[in-house]
Formats: structure tokens, C-alpha cells, sequence
């Protein structure tokens, strides 16, 4: 019989079900779906009280010279969430969005997601307030570097390794892994992801996350008993992950009849050339004026009769308003919390099979994973190695989310944040309490 690692108790969690009431904040959106598997896993109270917790929130102010003179102060942040099973992960977005509540939530979802697919990082995020489609390439440059400056006490391949995330890209990581290599006076490739591939980036990190939503919806499929040839999909968001899906999942056979981004959308029942759509993109920088097909708006396209959904584009963009009229079969999450915690239950109740983002979209971070450990290996592996290693892990998370799904009869986000909770606390025990 295993050894009974749990810390003393003598209470029992109590999750605070009216957490489901606030729609709009993100972390307790990731909370209310955290106690409702810490409960299931009979989480002993003092594990439950320090994984609510993050372990570390940095802000840091980034005064920049803009191009016209002017000095402008931007607002950083960088969380670390939990770091009990390695480095901390996770990206960094440019973005007015940006704040407190969200990035500690998205750097607890980066804790779970690296956990459901057992790649051995802690969870981080890091944002800065601002408006990068405004600024030129030299501001944004000094913006990174001076965040980069600023939190530079947590960074290293060791303790803190940031990636691309909303509107940051491989150049925005080559300038962090540049400053970073300055200030410790050599060059640090591991420092970060997501790279460019001149510079130690992975052969295929630009479309893992695409990827791995391609091969979860693929599994998906294949256990609902549906045919991967001719499935329709609507894709939100057109971005590295939502194009990039598209696109793999168009070359597995599939229709998709639907594709937008912050300039609207475009459906065609006919099905869209996703190649076509990527170069116009290409050429115009958006989808405005792309013309091939009827223009629809991203909320109506959620609510299109599909077979698969799947949103890559922000958070919230399905809640109590609009989740009754959903009417995909699968809902594969690319995007980083697109559904609210109180649209769990209505989909639930229609029968909708939800791949949750900490899984669906750990294709990303998988690859990040294997671009370190060629980093710190200095030996750079081919694209169909990195391929196929993400297809294993990708398979493997996706089998054991549904293995414990319908062990405990639980929806896959649920049994996504048992199998991740149960990872990371499973390490709490074994390391215990430092004093
Ligand atoms: N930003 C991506 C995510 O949300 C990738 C993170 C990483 O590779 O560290 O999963």
C-alpha cells in the first residue's frame, strides 16, 4: 500500500459555491473549478489553503522614452503561482487588459496545465498594460527591456521562464533573452521560449499550441465515435493558435466553416481555404475586408451549428448570456479561459464535451518544455521528433483527463484540474513544509 502522505487535518474543505456568481473575474472563475475538484480529491485543508495562494506577485513600474520625447510609465506584473514541481512557466501579454486578478489566475491555470500533461514547471504569468498595436517596434523593444530589467530578481532558467503569450512574439522574447544575457554577461538561451529557432527556439513551438488543439480534438472525436472527415468547425480568433488549428485541423479532413478575429468574421458553409485566410492575414495584418464568404459577427459565431467550436481568442467570450445557445457537439478551448465557471453547468446540462483549456491548449507549453531541454542540452532535436513527443504527451494528458472523468463520472474540466491538483499536491506532501 502507497505511504498516506497527507498533512494533518481535522477539518474539511468548504468551497465557497457562490463563487460561481462572479462571472467576470478570472480567478475566481479558475477558483470555483479548483474547489470543486479539491473537493472530490478530499484536498486536506492545508494544501488547499496554499495552493489558493500564489507564491510570488511583482509589479514594477516601466518608464519608456517614446519616439516623440515623451516618457511614459507602464505597469508590469509577473506572478508566480506555484513552483513546487519546477521552474515557473508561462507568458508574458502586452495588453490594456492587463491586471492583477487576471494574470494570477492565468499563472494558476499555467500550474494545472503544465500538471494535467506532467511537464515539470510550476505556473507563471506576466502582462504589461499597454497598447502594443499604438507603439512602434522601437518602443515596444525598450518596454520589454525595461520589464525585462524589472523583474529580472525572478527570471533564469532555473527559478522563472517566460514565453509569448496575447500580442507578444519570438522577437519579443529574443530582446528579453538578450537584456537578460547582458545583465548576467553571457548568453542564457533557456531563460525563455518561444524564440526565434536562429537563437535556440524549438523547431515547431510556433505551431504547438495549434497543434496540440488539433490532436485533442482529434481524440475527442475518435471517443464520441464521430468522423474526423467532413466534422465542421468554427474557429474565434486568428491568431498563432486559432490560424494555426484551423489549418492543421482543415489538412485532418475537417470543414471550417467559420473564422474571425478582433475585426469580425467570415462564414462559409462551404467551407473556408484556411491557407488563403493565412496569407490574406499576411498581407493585411487582419481578416477586415477578407471577403470570401458572409460576414459574421464573434458572438454569433459561437452559437453557429457546428461540430466542434473552439474559441482561441480571449477570456469570457461564453457565459450564462449565450452558453444555452451553443450548439457544437465539442468545445475545444484554445484560447485561455473562454468559457465562465457558471457556463460549465449549462453546457453540461446540453451534453456539450468540453476540452478544457489546461488541456487543450498545453500543446504550447509542452513544446516550450522540450525547447528548455534543448537549451540546457545544447543539442537541437528535428521537427518530426518534436512533433511526435508532443502527439505522445498531448494523447497521453487527453486519456488520462478522460480515464479520471469517467472513473469519478465528472466532465473533463473537472477531472483536467483533478488529475493537475492531484500532481502538485502530491509533491506539497512529498517535499512537506519548509520552517
Ligand atoms: N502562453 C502560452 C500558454 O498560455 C505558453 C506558455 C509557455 O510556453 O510558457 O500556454
Amino acid at each position: 500500500m502507497a505511504t498516506d502522505l497527507r498533512l494533518p487535518t481535522n477539518a474539511i474543505v468548504k468551497p465557497d459555491k457562490d463563487r460561481f456568481l462572479n462571472e467576470d473575474n478570472p480567478f475566481e472563475a479558475m477558483m470555483s473549478r479548483f474547489d470543486r475538484a479539491a473537493e472530490l480529491l478530499d484536498l486536506e485543508p492545508g494544501l488547499y489553503k496554499v495552493l489558493r495562494k500564489p507564491e510570488k506577485q511583482i509589479i514594477v513600474a516601466c518608464p519608456v522614452m517614446l519616439d516623440n520625447g515623451e516618457i511614459e510609465v507602464y505597469t508590469g506584473i509577473r506572478v508566480l503561482y506555484n513552483t513546487s514541481r519546477g521552474p515557473a512557466k508561462g507568458g508574458i501579454r502586452f495588453d490594456m487588459q492587463v491586471n492583477l486578478d487576471e494574470v494570477t489566475a492565468l499563472a494558476a491555470w499555467m500550474t494545472w496545465k503544465c500538471a494535467v500533461v506532467n511537464v515539470p514547471f510550476g505556473g507563471a504569468k506576466g502582462g504589461v498594460i499597454c497598447d502594443p498595436l499604438k507603439m512602434s517596434v522601437g518602443e515596444l523593444e525598450r518596454l520589454t527591456r525595461r520589464y525585462t530589467a524589472g523583474i529580472i530578481a525572478t527570471l533564469g532558467p532555473d527559478s522563472d521562464v517566460p514565453a509569448p503569450d496575447v500580442n507578444t512574439n519570438e522577437r519579443v522574447m529574443a530582446w528579453l533573452m538578450d537584456t537578460y544575457s547582458m545583465h548576467k554577461g553571457h548568453t542564457v538561451t533557456a531563460v525563455t521560449t518561444g524564440k526565434p529557432v536562429e537563437m535556440g527556439g524549438s523547431l515547431g513551438r510556433r505551431e504547438a499550441t495549434g497543434r496540440g488543439c488539433m490532436l485533442v480534438t482529434k481524440e475527442a472525436l475518435a471517443h464520441l465515435g464521430m468522423n474526423v472527415k467532413g466534422t465542421t468547425v468554427a474557429v474565434q480568433g486568428f491568431g498563432n493558435v486559432g490560424s494555426v488549428s484551423a489549418q492543421l485541423l482543415a489538412r485532418e479532413g475537417c470543414k471550417i466553416i467559420a473564422i474571425s478575429d478582433r475585426t469580425g468574421g467570415w462564414h462559409n458553409a462551404a467551407g473556408i481555404d484556411v491557407d488563403d485566410a493565412i496569407n490574406y492575414v499576411k498581407q493585411h495584418k487582419s481578416l477586415e475586408g477578407y471577403g470570401k464568404g458572409d460576414p459574421i459577427s464573434n458572438e454569433d459565431l459561437l452559437t453557429l451549428d457546428v461540430d466542434v467550436l473552439l474559441p482561441a481568442a480571449l477570456e469570457n467570450v461564453i457565459t450564462t448570456k449565450n452558453a444555452a445557445k451553443v450548439r457544437a457537439k465539442v468545445i475545444c478551448e484554445g484560447a485561455n479561459g473562454p468559457t465562465s465557471a457558471a457556463a460549465d453547468a449549462i453546457l453540461d446540462e446540453k451534453g456539450v464535451f468540453v476540452i478544457p483549456d489546461i488541456l487543450a491548449n498545453a500543446g504550447g507549453v509542452t513544446v516550450s518544455y522540450f525547447e528548455w531541454v534543448q537549451d540546457r542540452g545544447g543539442y537541437f532535436w528535428d521537427e518530426d521528433t518534436v512533433n511526435d513527443r508532443l502527439r505522445n504527451i498531448m494523447v497521453k494528458g487527453f486519456r488520462d483527463v478522460l480515464g479520471l472523468s469517467k472513473q469519478h463520472k465528472v466532465n473533463m474540466r473537472t477531472a483536467a484540474y483533478m488529475v493537475s491538483i492531484s500532481r502538485v499536491a502530491t509533491v506539497h506532501r512529498l517535499r512537506g513544509i519548509y520552517a
